[in-house]
């Protein structure tokens, strides 16, 4: 299992950053190996029944990296790329991201190999039931709980609450977060991601003297964690300059109707054929002159190709990896974007999906704007400790960050020593 990750260019990325926190750490070598590779990593087989009669097999992924503090927390991925070497690299990240913002987590990621487009609601039900039903002796809610990423969504949490609440013979609502309101799900859950990178962005561009009214946004990706950036950050005052979906990208320097942008989107499924501003393409997006750029769709998109031309002053991860580690190493030497990295940048969809679970094991449920404010409070703590680290080691943000989260993990391994 180990050596095949290897081969994985999303795990190797992974490891790389891994390996210069560690070596920031000193980290001795065996408790590298120890932090770096993933406790589980299983693959199922999921055989299921399409609408027209036929069965197709589907091939399913989780990775649970590590459970040293707590149960594993992670998202659950449908998009036909995905594969195992993927998901152990966003299982890792999962755990640095929540260690580094106090989360009593390791982390995990799954996935399903599997457009959700090309299917219909009733075969994305049965794919995912069935994917629940494989994994039910390895998750619970002390032991491993999912929550929505690129491609799944609250009714497919829903879905994965009632088939495994079916097999315990009683409601379990914490074994998934980011599920319904009406069936334990949290309020403030589904903006939460994309809230909480309004709230960073707009915490730095102050802390640099922007008024909100002065800036532009592109935005990559127009999905929940993009349009909720979106929302946010207009909602701040900010100008939204450019946003983009598989069918392309939007460009209108007046500034988006960035509502309009998100019925449209709702109501034919993309924003193919959306005729509110000028077609462009998502490499454009990404080198246009603008104060942020926020990469919220997938790994791996600034790279050593465009990390020379890209033109923001900040760059602001809210999808998680988006940046290479030889376009993190361009960026360093320019010197002139500020980094706010995935670990800390779009670390408040599972701080609230914390919250979720908490509220589901208490039975107790809190209001709307005490969620906010607990949001804000630990990502304003978190963002503190980032710069102080930051100041400290006179490293990167980035490094900061993910200094800050391995250190927490190792030294709770060293604290637990080793079994038997
Ligand atoms: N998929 C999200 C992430 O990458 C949320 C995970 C969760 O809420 O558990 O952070």
């Amino acid at each position: 299992m180990i050596s095949s990750l290897n081969t994985s260019p999303v795990f190797s990325m992974a490891c790389r950053q891994f390996e210069r926190a560690a070596d920031l750490l000193n980290l001795p070598t065996d408790l590298r190996e120890r932090l770096k590779y993933p406790k589980r990593a299983m693959s199922v087989s999921l055989p299921v029944r399409m609408d027209n009669g036929d069965v197709r097999l589907f091939e399913g992924y989780r990775v649970q990296h590590h459970l040293t503090m707590g149960p594993t927390k992670g998202g659950l991925r449908f998009h036909p790329d995905v594969c195992l070497g993927e998901v152990a690299a966003l299982a890792m990240w999962m755990s640095w991201k929540c260690a580094l913002v106090g989360l009593p987590y390791g982390g995990a990621k799954g996935g399903i190999r599997f457009d959700p487009a090309a299917h219909s609601q009733a075969e994305v039900e049965r794919i995912s039931r069935r994917f629940m039903q494989e994994m039910i002796p390895f998750v619970g809610p002390n032991v491993d709980v999912m929550a929505p990423d690129v491609g799944s969504n609250p009714q497919v949490m829903a879905w994965m609450m009632d088939t495994y609440s079916n097999h315990a013979g009683h409601s379990v609502p914490a074994i998934v977060t980011g599920k319904p309101v009406e069936i334990g799900g949290s309020l403030g859950r589904l903006e939460a991601t994309g809230r909480g990178v309004a709230y960073l962005v707009k915490r730095y561009l102050e802390g640099a003297g922007y008024k909100m009214g002065q800036v532009s946004v592109a935005i990559q990706g127009y999905g929940n964690v993009g349009s909720q950036a979106a929302l946010g950050l207009s909602g701040y005052g900010a100008k939204i300059i450019a946003i983009s979906d598989v069918s392309g990208a939007y460009y209108d320097p007046s500034g988006i109707d960035v509502h309009e942008a998100l019925r449209y989107g709702h109501l034919h499924k993309t924003l193919d054929g959306w005729n509110g501003a000028e077609k462009i393409t998502n490499e454009e997006l990404l080198e246009l002159e603008c104060t942020v750029l926020i990469p919220a769709a997938l790994e791996r998109v600034i790279t050593s190709e465009n990390a020379s031309r890209i033109k923001c002053k900040f760059l602001a991860e809210a999808a998680n990896g988006p940046t290479s580690n030889e376009a993190d190493r361009i960026l360093e030497d320019r010197g002139d974007v500020e980094v706010i990295p995935d670990v800390l940048c779009n670390s408040g969809g599972v701080i609230v999906s914390y919250f979720e679970w908490v509220q589901d094991i208490q039975s107790f449920f809190w209001e709307h704007d005490e969620i906010l404010h607990k949001l804000f409070s630990i990502l304003d703590k978190a963002r503190y400790e980032v710069e102080c680290q930051k100041e400290t080691l006179g490293v990167s943000r980035r490094m900061a960050a993910l200094t800050l989260g391995i250190s927490k993990v190792a030294r709770a391994k060293e604290l637990r020593g080793l079994f038997p």
